[in-house]
């Protein structure tokens, strides 16, 4: 049976890290980590992400702020908010929870926040400076993942990696960290083989938003296989995007769901936060 990686136990150590950090930080320089989180509407899942955030954030000292706009704002109004937030010394980090109203461009949205506050990591300067290879702020979910490896001693350098998903948050990014690790990277999405892709894989990486899409017959005896993937059934159970039993019988190292992937994005998100506000990307 593969190793389980405690992805809560591990994000508990990275905010324990951070609120550390910025313990020191406030006692040498005064200086307290800031966090804006801006949500527009009334999307659920929004709001429990929002409040979680907020949450964490609490408990490691920073200050934090919840902008919540009626989902009938119009983009200008939006872009004006960003600006001030941008403009404003106590805050060193911005956050605008996706998905935000048809009517509003996000990416618009995302390019007005400063680069040096977009500790989501979504900013195009801070993609940007990902493909090339330079310090910026990561987005959280891949960064997370490149420390769940890190913590089960799993060195990218030399191995086979694959990525199955392209997204900008997370698939994109993941593929670019892992080759930033040295790892060779392939990228996976709908057109490509994926038995035959996932089966070449050392260390397997899934981000797609398909219940179970991956089999556990596909995996290479040994791969250490990280499950970004959160799904709600129609029971209410929450399952990833690989089968999960039968993965476990040929991985060396799985991440479970819940309780994987999951709490590192938080704490991953704390630790820009802290990053932006000493300005040391
Ligand atoms: P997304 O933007 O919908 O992207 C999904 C990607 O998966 C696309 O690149 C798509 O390929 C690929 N894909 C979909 N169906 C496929 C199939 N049958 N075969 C091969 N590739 C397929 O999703 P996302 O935002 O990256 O999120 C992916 C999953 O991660 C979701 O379950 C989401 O809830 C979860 N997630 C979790 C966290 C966390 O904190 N744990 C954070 C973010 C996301 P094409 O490009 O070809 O369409």
């Amino acid at each position: 049976m593969a190793q389980l990686i405690d992805g809560k136990a591990v994000a508990a150590r990275v905010r324990a890290e951070v609120k550390a950090e910025a313990e020191r930080l406030k006692a040498e320089r005064g200086l307290v980590p800031g966090l804006a989180v801006v949500r527009v509407g009334e999307d659920p899942a929004s709001k429990i992400y929002v409040t979680g955030k907020k949450k964490a954030a609490q408990e490691l000292g920073f200050n934090s702020w919840e902008h919540h706009l009626d989902a009938s704002i119009s983009q200008a109004e939006l872009l004006a908010l960003i600006l001030g937030l941008n403009a404003d010394s106590a805050i060193h980090g911005i956050l605008v929870q996706l998905p935000l109203p048809k009517h509003i461009d996000a990416e618009l949205i995302i390019s007005a926040v400063s680069p040096e506050k977009d500790v989501d990591g979504f900013h195009p300067m801070n993609a940007g400076l990902l493909s090339l290879g330079k310090p910026g702020l990561r987005p959280c979910t891949p960064f997370g993942v490149m420390r769940l490896l890190e913590e089960v001693k799993c060195e990218p350098s030399g191995k086979r990696a694959v990525v199955v998903g392209r997204s900008n948050i997370v698939g994109k990014p993941m593929a670019l960290m892992l080759l930033q690790a040295d790892a060779t990277v392939t990228i996976c999405h709908r057109k490509s083989d994926l038995p035959r892709e996932v089966g070449l894989a050392d260390i397997l990486v899934v981000a797609t938003g398909v219940p179970e899409l991956i089999k556990g017959e596909w995996i290479k005896p040994g791969a250490v296989v990280i499950d970004v993937g959160q799904n709600r059934k129609t029971d209410g159970k929450l399952v990833g995007d690989v089968e999960f039993q039968a993965a476990s019988q040929r991985a060396s190292a799985i991440t479970p769901v819940p309780g994987g992937v999951g709490p590192m994005t938080i704490a991953m998100l704390m630790r820009n936060t802290l990053t932006a506000a000493t300005g040391g990307v």
